[in-house]
């Protein structure tokens, strides 16, 4: 079995609704992945055999954890606006574009490089639903339901690029001790008891994956608008 056959059983396995479209999507990144990151590095060298297990599979914890957390939102995910901070070459704006085709992704980041290859992935994709911008996000002006992130940022550094923009909330993939992280950040802009919390995406993988995903987790912000 190849690295796609294995990935597209336990993908389906999780997400049985995903349509042939999608699977033939999430089949086409691997060697635009490749080719393209053969002349401009968004994966490190020797991680981009690991594209699905890791990078893919990684992105898509973010769905997982609003299907299985949050499913009402997940069911209303149609016509929401998500940016992307830091997407890099497309992670985990491009896998979540493929996933939720009716929401729109802004993919931003700071580096033109970067958003060369998020834009030509789109592109080739034929994704429809993304907005590729090069420049800081806190220089945007516009409002967002969600923000997604991954490996960006401390939280408390990156909380004020987009404080005041997103209706509902950050959904940030990160590793490590972050229990002083977010203590800072609750502190630091008096965020409601309650509106931070954690889920292990260890927990949620196929078993095979565990190991890598051990220490690895969502972090959820609600917005302080959120029910307001
Ligand atoms: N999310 C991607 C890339 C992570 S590297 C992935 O997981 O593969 C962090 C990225 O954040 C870098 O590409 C950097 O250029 C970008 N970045 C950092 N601060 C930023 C800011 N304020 N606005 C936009 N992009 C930023």
């Amino acid at each position: 079995m190849d690295a796609f056959e294995e990935f597209s059983l336990e993908l389906k396995a999780i997400f049985p609704e995903l349509s042939e479209g999608q699977m033939e999507k999430f089949k086409a990144l691997e060697p635009l992945y490749r080719d393209w990151n053969s002349k401009i590095n968004v994966i490190s060298r020797k991680d981009i055999d690991f594209l699905y297990p890791h990078h893919i599979l990684h992105s898509l914890a973010i769905a997982g954890y609003l299907k299985d957390r949050r499913r009402d939102e997940y069911d209303l995910l149609a016509g929401k606006k998500v940016l992307d901070l830091g997407t890099g070459g497309g992670f985990p704006g491009i896998p979540l574009a493929i996933m939720f085709p009716d929401t729109h992704f802004m993919l931003c980041d700071s580096v033109g490089k970067k958003t060369l290859v998020a834009g030509e992935v789109s592109s080739a994709l034929g994704l429809e639903n993304t907005t590729i911008v090069n420049g800081r996000a806190e220089s945007l002006s516009e409002k967002f339901d969600y923000v997604v992130s991954r490996a960006v940022a401390s939280l408390q550094d990156f909380y004020p690029w987009v404080k005041g923009k997103f209706s509902t909330r950050i959904l940030y993939l990160k590793g490590g001790d972050v229990v002083e992280e977010i203590a800072t950040l609750m502190g630091r802009y008096n965020l409601k008891k309650g509106s931070v919390s954690t889920w292990r995406i260890c927990d949620w993988v196929p078993e095979g994956e565990k190991g890598y995903y051990d220490g690895k987790l969502l972090i959820d912000i609600q917005s302080p608008s959120l029910g307001k």
